[in-house]
């Protein structure tokens, strides 16, 4: 758990008045001199904290505790406006935590942590016991909601440790059984191509050697996978490979070694039948054993005909979740348009949400049973990709818009198996009286995160109802808790429990050098995707510029130079995307803004990847609103 700032911040309101019900009084109860060390460093460059000046007082706690550790309690300190620093004012709520959930799961570096058979939990509010507990006479009142629960002796002293009262990051791994085994080989990846019609549409191309030459779509996408294949061949000899086509017809090809099966016409629209279909089609062989087939049935690939994308996904992910972990790679250049999932029909008027439906189950499916489905499409087309890349978005997929030069070196990096855990469930206890906006009234967050790829990070904001606010400030200090369930690759079932506490101030003035800004800008940068993903764009507009604001009041105080260059740039593409939308005349997404918005709701502190978004123009492709 990172914290975007090192205390609570009580009285922020979402409608930015925040700063006026702030209570100079209680300003007391913290200290709100500038601390050095205590945010735990986001992503270089690090310079994020203006130099301090020399009359403030040395951190003591840096130097005493593990960077990961939370602020110890020290005595409040009266303030001194003289001490404060350098105040910024703000509508950001920055009461933001954020979730290294790649790294979470990851439990192969996790040796030395705790490990016990299960946690002694709140019957209430499902906390369980911690660091933070204590128990008086075999009686554990649950510091977050204030239920009683019984506990043995022993076990609180197991579960309550030797760090009490600081931190606590606790495995727990129930025993497994021998047939919960499963081999970590054992994943398939189903490569799922559009032959329909205009994949004969051609592109000029400039090969690194001789004269360029026109291929049509079909071709960069036969030599794509043809490379694929032989790169799987080389270095991944045991890895399950299958094939599925579709256009007027969803062919089944598995590994290629059996005949083919064709799902046609009505065959198209059931959905029961295309899974049970799918999924009794043999499972497919390795690379190693298959790689000539694949190669062949590659080869004799013709286009023509509709586009049958709903139906294919669909068998493509039922013969994919038979190995929790698998990955679909869908390979397409127009919107479907016959089948499940036809994104062509004019909406039903009594259920309009209706196709997109079809995907947004056809993802929940996949994410249950680990499958993973990235959206490949190609530049200059019109795939609707707002709606399929749900598929990705859900799933932890990627979602490209490529070109021919660059479609092999894409397909290999998004078939790598790069899973870490499957069924990954995050719960995020808060004391009763925090919220989550956005997200939920209660004070306990669940999100379903399905498969988690390395660098996954999520973040979310929280806010103090204001009836509590003197309850909290009387407390000085608020628990939180991180529950994470999850499978790893072998199947072993973990569940990972973090604890920690924070200080509570209620100042609506806020010390420049206690924000962690890369924390704030990856939230801002999911919150405002997923808020234009569902039509609330006056409100990531909101977001926007109240970030922006904030950035601007910072890089006053600081440098921050490089993090603007990195985040700074998909905010003015945001910005673009969100005021195109406003605009233009209909309210939908064209794939190139759809392709960054799905970027930013994967937004990252550990990985600049997502730089490349900068170098889109989206104004000049004037791509919104005009389809
Ligand atoms: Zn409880």
């Amino acid at each position: 758990m990172q914290f975007a700032c090192s205390h609570v911040v009580c009285n922020w309101r979402s409608d930015g008045a925040g700063g006026s019900v702030s209570r100079p009084e209680y300003e007391n109860i913290v200290g709100v001199k500038q601390q050095k060390g205590q945010l735990p460093p986001p992503l270089p460059p690090r310079h994020l904290r203006k130099p301090r000046p020399s009359s403030l007082p040395l951190d003591l706690i840096h130097s005493t505790q593990p960077s990961h550790a939370p602020l110890s309690l020290s005595p409040p300190v009266p303030p001194r406006l003289d001490l404060l620093g350098d105040v910024i004012r703000s509508n950001v709520n920055v009461n933001v935590v954020s979730l290294d959930v790649g790294k979470l799961v990851d439990i192969s570096q996790e040796e030395g942590l705790p490990n016990f058979q299960s946690p002694v939990i709140c019957e209430k509010c499902s906390a369980a016991l911690s660091c933070l507990s204590s128990v008086h006479e075999k009686v554990w009142v649950c510091e977050f909601c204030g239920c009683k629960t019984g506990v043995d002796e022993g076990v609180s002293r197991l579960c309550i440790g030797q760090r009490a009262g600081v931190y606590s990051d606790d495995l727990y791994l129930p025993k497994l059984s021998d047939n919960d085994y499963q081999n970590l080989e054992d994943t398939l990846v189903v490569f799922c191509v559009d032959i329909s019609g205009s994949m004969c549409v051609t592109t000029e191309v400039t090969p690194e050697s001789g004269a360029s030459v026109h291929i049509s779509r079909l071709e960069g996408v036969q030599d794509a996978l043809q490379k694929t294949l032989t790169s799987m061949l080389q270095h991944t000899p045991h890895r399950r490979v299958a094939l599925v086509t579709f256009n007027d017809e969803v062919v089944i090809y598995g590994d290629g070694t059996r005949t083919p099966l064709t799902l046609r016409d009505w065959a198209l629209l059931d959905y029961d039948h295309i899974w049970q279909q799918a999924t009794a089609y043999r499972i497919p062989h390795c690379i190693a054993e298959t790689h000539h087939h694949l190669i062949q049935r590659v080869k004799e690939l013709m286009e023509h005909g509709a586009t049958a994308l709903g139906s294919a996904a669909l068998a493509a992910v039922a013969m994919a979740s038979r190995y929790p972990g698998s990955k679909v790679v869908l390979c397409t250049d127009g919107r479907a348009n016959i089948g499940l999932g036809d994104l062509e029909q004019p909406p039903h008027p009594s259920s309009p949400a209706q196709t997109p439906f079809f995907y947004r189950q056809l993802a929940l499916q996949a994410v249950e049973k680990g499958v993973i489905i990235s959206v490949m499409t190609f530049k200059g087309t019109d795939c609707c990709l707002a709606d399929i890349g749900r598929l990705a978005d859900a799933t932890g997929g990627r979602v490209n818009i490529v070109s021919l030069g660059t479609m092999a070196t894409e397909i290999q990096s998004i078939s790598v198996d790069n899973v870490l855990a499957t069924s990954v469930k995050a719960t995020l206890l808060a004391p009763d009286g925090v919220y989550f906006p956005y997200e939920t009234e209660s004070n306990k967050l669940v999100r379903e995160i399905g498969n988690v790829t390395r660098g996954l990070e999520i973040t979310f904001q929280f806010a103090v109802k204001p009836d509590v606010i003197e309850v909290f400030l009387q407390k000085n200090t608020l628990p939180f808790q991180l529950q994470l369930n999850f499978k790893t690759r072998d199947q072993q079932r973990v569940t990972r429990v973090l604890t920690e506490q924070r200080p509570v101030t209620t100042t609506s003035r806020i010390l420049v050098g206690k924000l962690n800004i890369a924390v704030l800008d990856v939230h801002c940068a999911q919150l405002c995707a997923s808020l234009t993903m569902e039509g609330r764009v006056q409100e990531a507009q909101n977001q926007l510029q109240a970030q922006q604001d904030l950035l601007k009041q910072v890089s006053k105080l600081r440098p921050i130079q490089k993090q603007e260059n990195i985040y700074g740039n998909w905010m003015e593409t945001m910005t673009t995307i969100c005021d195109d939308i406003t605009t233009g005349s209909q309210h939908v997404l064209s794939d190139e803004a759809a392709e960054v918005v799905y970027l930013m709701r994967r937004a990252s502190s550990i990985s600049n990847k997502y730089a490349k978004v900068q170098k889109k123009n989206l104004r000049q492709k004037k791509a919104l609103g005009e389809m």
